[in-house]
């Protein structure tokens, strides 16, 4: 696995490097055409092409998926500065964590099944090139192949401790302009109308709307506005991002941005917001789907254990479609982004025998 996982964050494949990211690509169709899976690449005119492979197509029943990104955050040349290496417990690297391990745990847990003879049930396997720039190219191929399964696995990063990731917040960005009127600060400084002012009484509402108990934050992260000091400005802007637990929150958080209103006269308000990806609410649905993937973890002496995440994955595409997903099945390990992304190496090994196990044991 180890010797897989080196090769895989050697071939770097940043998002925004289609021609990298298909590198990647032709690694990871080789272990799987290895494995006997039927591949089918989707060509991508703008972000490196994504692959699904197939294993046991025919047999009864719907498919498990299996959800992993090719892509990483690291700009090409970073593994000159931050190499692959391993130490006692721990293994370093771009993409190590997020997640070129979790492919790694994937493509061994489907080999260890074979190797025992135990590989009969549909498995589907995803592999998109575009989802730490927000999945625009793979979100109608993640959707229709989750549709189609019976349970969605997602091989993000587990927590420090290997916890799953079992809810995620939902996030979504907006714009608020404000449109004044320019004038001479010193002689007609009346005739102005001040967007910055407008503004800035518009942030202090919107910094109310956070609801800690419920999960919400709003937060405006950038300002601009204005031209010179002597200038009344005429225009200024605000945008920032939500988040939030619970689907109605969204509701709440969109409806009360376009219902602002401006504070002064003579200034008009421009609003755009959006979420980008919903909330994956830790429901009825998911404490089922967990509660049985922890009977089977225990079945082969793994404790699983529940955790969540203020970030957005891929899992939360799937969570509205009401189809039993569980997130952060990949290995464990933290500072990921960072130039200190590091696994415990022993999750590989771990996570592998957990995949197997969810593979051959669970009935739909
Ligand atoms: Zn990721």
């Amino acid at each position: 696995m180890l010797q897989m996982l080196k090769k895989f964050v050697e071939t770097e494949s940043p998002s925004e490097e289609k021609e990298l990211v298909n590198r990647m690509g032709a690694l990871v169709a080789e272990e799987c055409l290895r494995l006997g899976a039927a591949l089918e690449t989707f060509p991508n005119p703008s972000r490196g092409d994504h692959l699904v492979a197939r294993w046991n197509a025919s047999a009864p029943g719907k498919p498990i998926l299996l959800m992993h990104h090719m892509d990483t955050v690291f700009p090409a040349g970073t593994i000159e500065t931050m190499p692959f290496r391993t130490d006692s417990q721990k293994t370093y690297g771009p993409g190590v964590l997020d997640m070129k391990g979790g492919i790694v745990i994937s493509l061994a847990a489907i080999a260890a099944l074979q190797e025992a003879g135990q590989f009969t049930r549909p498995v589907t396997a995803l592999f998109t090139s575009d989802e730490e720039v927000g999945s625009g190219t793979s979100r109608g191929l993640i959707e229709r192949l989750a549709a189609q399964a019976s349970l969605v696995l997602v091989l993000e990063s587990g927590l420090v401790d290997g916890s799953l990731k079992t809810w995620r917040k939902g996030v979504g960005d907006f714009r608020v302009a404000v449109h004044g009127r320019a004038a001479h600060s010193g002689g007609e400084h009346e005739k102005g109308r001040n967007a910055i002012r407008e503004l800035a009484k518009q942030i202090l509402e919107i910094e109310t709307w956070s609801d800690y108990a419920r999960g919400t934050t709003v937060n405006v992260g950038v300002v601009r506005g204005g031209t010179a000091e002597n200038v009344v400005p005429a225009f200024a802007e605000a945008r920032g991002d939500i988040r939030v637990t619970q689907p109605a929150e969204a509701e709440r958080i969109l409806a009360s941005l376009f219902a602002l209103q401006p504070a002064f006269a003579d200034t008009r308000l421009e609003v755009r917001a959006e979420m980008n990806r919903p909330a994956m609410p830790q429901d009825d649905l998911m404490l089922a789907t967990f509660a049985k993937a922890r009977q089977i973890a225990a079945g082969i002496g793994q404790d699983l254990k529940a955790g969540g995440s203020g970030g957005a994955s891929d899992a939360n595409f799937v969570s509205p479609l009401g189809v039993p997903v569980l997130d952060g099945l990949g290995s464990a390990g933290a500072d990921y982004h960072s130039e200190r992304e590091w696994i415990y190496t022993d999750s590989l090994a771990e996570r592998a025998a957990l995949i197997a196990a969810l593979l051959r044991e669970w009935d739909d």
